[in-house]
């Protein structure tokens, strides 16, 4: 049995981790000085375990990606089963695999329209560095040689390689790395709550678009190759763009002749209470990138959905494609990816979240912070939120050291038992879809202690 709950102790493990183990985003001489990490052994549900036994609501669903929940026995037999039968074989040089030929099928149906082809990769970031060799192909073969920019917004976060890294709107990621590479521009994100002014959430829709047609012009529309845009930007803050910002983005790629890339890595699979981000906000992409959900995070996988225009150009006229993944469309993960999808329509998920459960989360989360004297906002939809902490509620005026009150609320909401996450000050929330109501009041009433501690400590 390949169970270490019981290997060692916490104390050993905090040791050997603090010895060996460098972490994604995380000043490792603070948790150090704090004693180091938190050790999460089992799941269940909406639940996490750590190893001193204390339980956790995971308001987070893993990092906005265990749509289905934790502990789907269903999802390990087929991956025992694959594993057994093929656990690998490659999709390069004319070859492929019952999984992947499936989910190929599979993802085609579920995407939106004029999405067709698939092409496979391990993580987001890894499908966004796909899309853009992609793009600048498609636009070679055009014979729009300086068709090579690509405009994302600010905030926007696509992954972390180099890359991926150019097309976020990340400034403080970019001076890691003398980041962006040229080419990659960025503009101002949807987000009212911080520009809005005056204005009316519509009337600012169209200006924030309004940036991106302007960088169009600046650049010279025959260098534009594309615009990318997660259609709520997660990892930002759930920065949720008024109704008329993507119709009228949608007008200027089509006039101004740019790709538009809908990046769902994490609105796909029904944290919108659609499937798809884009079917939430009527966007039609030529490309669209997809990972977390597509497996509920059980094993990586993520994919580049292709729409007609540019896939015909790449098959017709494009030749040898010289990129792939030895990983790329992993049968194992693929046949998991199969399995997640199917429990998602049998057990309805997508549609109890619009519906049922989603509501129910959004009108909790408001009933509880509508009068809260930190809380400036709440926003989301489905099963995405945030809870805006600011200084003045009126003014929309942010605290001094913008961020430190968003991480103190989130070590609260730690010692609190429950995973909610801070961008800035913004708390965000983003639980598994199959979150019971029964927890949904419990997510809440632990979300509503954080926040009061906070707003204590800050006198
Ligand atoms: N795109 C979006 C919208 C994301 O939120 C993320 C990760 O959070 C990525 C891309 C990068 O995905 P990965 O971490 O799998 O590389």
């Amino acid at each position: 049995m390949n169970s270490f709950a019981a290997s060692r102790s916490t104390a050993e493990w905090k040791a050997i981790d603090t010895a060996h183990h460098l972490h994604p985003f995380t000043d490792h001489k603070s948790l150090a000085a704090e004693g180091g990490s938190r050790i999460i052994t089992r799941a269940e549900g909406v639940w996490l375990w750590d190893s001193e036994g204390r339980q956790l609501i995971d308001g987070m669903a893993g990092l906005w990606c265990v749509n289905v929940g934790y502990g789907r026995k269903e999802l390990a037999d087929v991956a025992h089963e694959q594993m057994l039968e093929l656990p690998f074989y490659n999709n390069f040089f004319k070859t492929t695999t019952p999984a992947a030929v499936e989910l190929s099928k599979k993802l085609a149906e579920i995407t939106p329209e004029g999405l067709n082809h698939v092409f496979y990769a391990n993580s987001g970031s890894e499908a966004n560095d796909t899309i853009v060799r992609m793009v600048r192909h498609y636009w070679d073969l055009k014979g729009q040689h300086r068709k090579k920019a690509i405009i994302g917004r600010n905030y926007g976060y696509h992954g972390s390689t180099m890359v991926a890294v150019s097309l976020c709107g990340m400034g403080a990621m970019h001076r890691q790395a003398d980041l962006p590479f040229p080419g990659f521009h960025h503009v101002m994100a949807p987000y009212w709550y911080d520009y809005g002014g005056d204005l009316e959430p519509e009337a600012f829709g169209k200006l924030a678009a309004k940036a991106i047609e302007d960088r169009i012009k600046e650049l010279g529309a025959d260098s534009v190759a594309a615009v990318i845009a997660e259609p709520i930007q997660g990892a930002g803050g759930v920065i949720i763009p008024p109704a008329s910002y993507f119709p009228e983005l949608q007008r200027i790629c089509k006039q101004y002749d740019v790709l538009l890339i809908a990046d769902e890595v994490i609105c796909g699979f029904g944290r919108t209470g659609e499937w798809f981000g884009s079917d939430l906000f009527g966007i039609k992409p030529d490309l669209m990138t997809l990972a977390k959900g597509i497996t509920s995070g059980y094993l990586p996988l993520s994919a580049v959905m292709v729409g007609d225009k540019v896939a015909e150009t790449l098959i017709e006229q494009g030749g040898e494609f010289y990129h792939g993944f030895t990983y790329s469309g992993h049968p194992v993960a693929c046949a998991v990816a199969l399995a997640n999808i199917r429990i998602m329509e049998r057990e309805g998920l997508v549609d109890r979240t619009r519906t049922d459960i989603g509501p129910y989360f959004q009108d909790r989360l408001r009933e509880a912070f509508a009068d809260h004297p930190i809380v400036g906002e709440v926003r989301g939809v489905g099963l995405i939120a945030a809870i805006e902490l600011v200084d003045d509620k009126k003014t929309r005026r942010r605290f001094p050291n913008y961020g430190e009150v968003g991480a103190l609320c989130r070590n609260h909401s730690f010692a609190n038992d429950l995973v909610m996450r801070a961008t800035r000050d913004a708390m965000v929330l983003s639980p598994p879809l199959v979150i019971s109501r029964d927890e949904v009041d419990e997510l809440v009433r632990r979300a509503k202690v954080a926040i009061d501690a906070t707003a204590r400590d800050l006198g």
